[in-house]
């Protein structure tokens, strides 16, 4: 079981924006918003390559409160039994 430390609150990561430089924020991991999508297309999507969601790496959504802008942010999954 391997587990994304942006997901589980392992690691404080602190990213600002670089049009304006304010501190951005994880508006959540990407796969959370296709989760509609993917009772149906599921593997494939992903797998392919999708905005670089794979089994190794979670994929965040990193967005500016002040202009908006927003980055996709992979963090690799870690064993979950070497961290507990
Ligand atoms: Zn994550
Ligand atoms: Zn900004």
């Amino acid at each position: 079981m391997s587990v994304c430390p942006a997901c589980n609150s392992l690691a404080a990561i602190n990213k600002n924006c670089p049009l304006c430089g304010c501190p951005m924020y994880d508006a959540g991991a990407i796969q959370d918003f296709y989760d509609n999508y993917s009772a149906f297309l599921e593997q494939e999507i992903y797998e392919d390559g999708y905005r670089s969601y794979s089994h190794d790496f979670c994929v965040h959504l990193f967005a500016c409160p002040n202009c908006h802008f927003d980055i996709n942010i992979k963090f690799r999954r870690l064993n979950k039994s070497l961290l507990f």
